[in-house]
């Protein structure tokens, strides 16, 4: 028999376990999704372990839950068997901060104090094992890893520094794998009252009189279990008897999300490929910025016959544009031992991927013709950025990517409209789409260039995003309509009138010439123009050249 050892928690720890003792008091309850979802994890470690070397799962067959509560002694024991944990697991799992989502947490806390709003954090971020010092005073976690032949005990109190392990020495609480936790709550402590004395003396002989009677019956107690979750994923149900609710509930445990998704899509595919999802759009962006161009999300969980199989995907299943969208996907057609060399090679999964992005693209149109024009707003102004790196990168999608497509116009310059929208809007001789660049709705109204179109009530796209342009020029036209810089050389507004030019260029032919000798090389050449009707003149740019615009960027990059 070994004593147990004691361990000093990481500050971080201590820190974190004073702050939900002594600071967080609502949303206690979230203890419990904590735990149910730790040891459910357990149970998918354990499955995917299970895949390759099935003797592990030899002790007990079973994947499953116990949740047992003991309501006379405050007590709830949460069991599971899954992968449990080794003496080294226990320390560095139940004694360090590691893991992202309490670190996360963390920071937020503090920027909320900073800022003075009183959120509910823990409800939105979850605190993982800790929480379950929100209700208890004594944590008590035994557990048995495969690996280990022995089992050990991991015990923590409320308000203190320091935990335990030891050894498993009760032959009774052995367990064949996975891991009991026991929660000694608080609210069921005993509280001592001062009573009056009279009252004290018969209390003390209706006590006798009761311990009399207690020592008589034997009282025996037994566990009934009763199965409360759903044995269906939610993705194998039929998506008519699924409510909103329920997808946003999944979407947010699965995801540890605490924001509701804009939209959601849950769908079969039958056929060549058979699999069945749900897709989410986030209501916001990530908040880190590498994220757009790292594929590398965690957003898609790919299931096997229900098995949880990898959410490390790097654009197998949707290409970095979209890495944005969350989701679930459950095949009966991949191996369950897949392998990220099956999934780059396998032509399932490009068949796979192919319907998913067109379901992704179905579901943001979707978002798009809302009733509610917020809706699409904030997937634009969260997600517009990634659309037009889909202009950019995936030409086979341009059908697809470009009705998304938003942006402020001469005419709309406070409200952003669709190419559909200009598209509808345009002059009955009107052939192409025109467009400027420019840093700012405000630069762009600016501009001379815009004069002559404005006068002919052409409508003008401003472009005001970097990328803007770069996302048209990859798109060239839309629906047979080519995408025309205004500020560019040869613009033809359907105006030509050969005989006023000849006249003009007779006229004023010698004082171009004269300007582009004083200019010398700073212009290419001078030329006389119908384009303006106020300005005496403006500075284009060659046909074949770079747009003003694209070459401040230029600039800005190689500088
Ligand atoms: P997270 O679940 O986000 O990793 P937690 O604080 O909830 O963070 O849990 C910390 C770690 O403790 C888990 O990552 C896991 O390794 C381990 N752990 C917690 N509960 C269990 C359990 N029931 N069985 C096995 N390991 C567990
Ligand atoms: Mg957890």
């Amino acid at each position: 028999y070994l004593p147990a050892e004691k361990y000093e928690y990481q500050a971080e720890v201590s820190r974190l376990m004073d702050l939900i003792v002594n600071s967080l008091y609502s949303n206690k309850e979230v203890f419990l999704r904590e735990l149910i979802s730790n040891a459910s994890d357990a149970l998918d470690k354990l499955r995917f372990l299970s895949v390759t070397d099935a003797e592990l799962l030899k002790d007990a067959v079973d994947l499953d839950i116990h949740i047992q509560t003991d309501k006379d002694n405050g007590i709830i024991t949460i069991t599971d068997s899954g992968i449990g944990m080794t003496r080294q697991d226990l320390v560095d799992c139940l004694g360090t901060i590691a893991q992202s989502g309490t670190a996360k947490f963390l920071k937020a806390l503090k920027e909320s104090k900073d800022a003075g709003t009183d959120s509910n954090l823990i409800g939105q971020f979850g605190v993982g094992f800790y929480s379950a010092f929100l209700v208890s005073d004594r944590v008590v976690v035994s557990t048995k890893s495969p690996k280990s032949d022995k089992q050990y005990v991991w015990e923590g109190e409320a308000n203190s520094s320091s935990y335990t392990i030891r050894e498993e020495t009760d032959p009774e609480k052995l367990i064949p794998r996975g891991t009991r936790l026991t929660l000694y709550l608080k609210v069921c402590r005993t509280v001592e009252v001062d009573e009056d004395p009279v009252d004290a003396k018969k209390d003390e002989q209706d006590d006798k009189a009761e311990k009399k009677k207690k020592t008589k019956t034997v009282v025996e107690r037994y566990w009934d279990w009763e199965l409360t979750n759903e044995t269906q994923p939610i993705w194998l149900r039929n998506p008519k008897e699924v409510a909103t609710e329920e997808y946003n509930e999944f979407y947010k445990k699965t995801f540890n999300e605490y924001l509701e998704p804009l939209a959601s899509s849950h769908f079969t595919t039958e056929g060549e490929v058979e699999f069945r999802s749900i897709l989410y759009v986030p209501s916001i962006a990530p908040t880190n910025k590498d994220d757009i161009v790292n594929p590398k999300t965690k957003n898609i969980r790919l299931y096997v016959k229900r098995v949880f199989i990898s959410d490390d995907f790097d654009g197998e299943l949707f290409p970095r544009y979209l890495s944005f969208v969350k989701g679930v996907v459950d095949s009966n057609d991949l191996p369950l031992n897949v392998s990220r060399e099956i999934l780059q090679e396998s032509r399932i999964v490009r068949i796979m991927r192919k319907r998913l992005v067109r379901k992704a693209f179905d579901m943001i149109l979707g978002i798009s013709m809302s009733e509610n024009r917020d809706d699409y707003e904030k997937f634009w102004e969260n997600f517009g950025k990634y659309v037009k790196l889909g202009c950019i990168e995936d030409r086979e999608n341009h059908k697809r990517l470009a009705p998304l497509l938003r942006f402020f116009s001469s005419q709309s310059e406070e409200e952003m409209i669709s190419l559909d929208e200009y598209v509808e809007n345009m002059t009955p001789d009107q052939k192409e789409i025109y467009y400027i660049a420019a840093d700012s709705v405000t630069s762009a109204r600016n501009t001379p260039f815009l004069e002559k179109l404005l006068e002919k009530n052409l409508e003008v796209l401003y472009l005001v995003d970097p990328i803007d342009e770069v996302a048209i020029q990859n798109l060239k036209s839309y629906k047979e309509k080519n995408f025309v810089d205004i500020s560019k050389e040869d613009l033809d507004v359907g105006d030509k009138n050969e005989e006023k030019e000849k006249e003009m260029k007779q006229e004023f032919g010698q004082t171009c010439d004269w300007i582009k000798k004083r200019l010398g090389d700073k212009v290419a050449s001078v030329q006389i123009s119908s384009r303006l009707s106020s300005s005496p003149c403006v500075l284009v740019s060659g046909r074949f050249g770079w747009s003003s615009n694209m070459e401040r960027l230029m600039k800005a990059q190689t500088v």
